[in-house]
């Protein structure tokens, strides 16, 4: 049973703007697959139809057979991470705090929370000694986003949806960040469905590759060098 299935999902907005045509895709467990295509191709709505933040107008989508529809939104928030370009960390929360606070929801002991908080701020490059205690405002882009990725991966979810999650990191960084989250994906045997609009960072990091078209359709859906034409 695959982690994550849509059959035939389309998604036409109330001003009639056609974002997403006849979607099939199926993501399996413990898979990492990129969504990419040019600006505007329904990448993102995809990813919010999957978490339910926007409903689709036909089709269904079932995350491990079941109808999102009809799946709890709590349990929903729960099983499903959620990454986006403009992280929203909490502004008045040190980053130690903003990763702490999905575990503190969850009943994890405080200790408990604080040491896997530290884990994976160091996992993604910030060291806790150095920015454990600073404010958002006093990241920059980058550093903000990567405290993002920490946050979501600190509530331990099976799913994580992740829109442009590297986008705002800088070139070098980028490619430390994408091994270290790549390592992480495989050891906690993570499903991601990750949007970019970089066909390098989607054939690098996917075991497959969804090609959106213009007018959201989907192009091709395979493994990397296929999508790359390699014999
Ligand atoms: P991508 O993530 O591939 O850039 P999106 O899913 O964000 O594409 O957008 C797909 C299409 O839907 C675009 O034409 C976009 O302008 C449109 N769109 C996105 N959100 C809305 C909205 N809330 N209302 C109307 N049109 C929207
Ligand atoms: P980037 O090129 O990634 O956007 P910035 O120029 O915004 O980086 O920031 C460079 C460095 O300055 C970063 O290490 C960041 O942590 C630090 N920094 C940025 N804003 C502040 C601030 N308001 N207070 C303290 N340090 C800051």
């Amino acid at each position: 049973q695959p982690a994550i299935r849509l059959e035939g999902v389309g998604k036409t907005y109330p001003d009639g703007t056609v974002a997403v045509q006849a979607l099939d895709l199926e993501v399996r467990r413990g898979e990492l697959v990129c969504l990419v295509g040019p600006s505007g191709c329904g990448k993102s709505t995809t990813l919010k139809m999957v978490n339910r933040l926007i409903e689709p107008t036909s089709g269904r989508i079932l995350l491990d057979g079941r109808d999102v529809t009809r799946t709890d939104p709590v349990r929903l928030r729960r099983e499903i991470g959620y990454v986006i370009q403009q992280v929203g960390l909490f502004p008045h929360q040190s980053v130690l705090a903003n990763v702490m606070t999905v575990p503190l929801l969850l009943g994890e002991p405080k200790r408990v929370a604080r040491e896997r908080a530290a884990e994976l701020l160091e996992t993604v490059g910030l060291e806790v000694a150095t920015y454990g205690e600073r404010y958002p405002h006093q990241l920059s882009g980058g550093q903000r986003q990567r405290v993002g990725v920490a946050r979501a991966l600190a509530a331990n979810p099976p799913l994580l949806l992740m829109d442009e999650p590297f986008g705002a990191v800088d070139p070098v960084v980028r490619v430390r960040l994408q091994d270290e989250f790549l390592r992480l994906q495989r050891e906690l045997g993570k499903t991601v469905v990750m949007v970019t609009h970089d066909i390098d960072e989607a054939v690098r990091l996917g075991d497959r590759v969804a090609v959106f078209a213009e007018g959201g359709r989907l192009a091709q859906y395979d493994v990397p060098a296929a999508v790359l034409g390699e014999p």
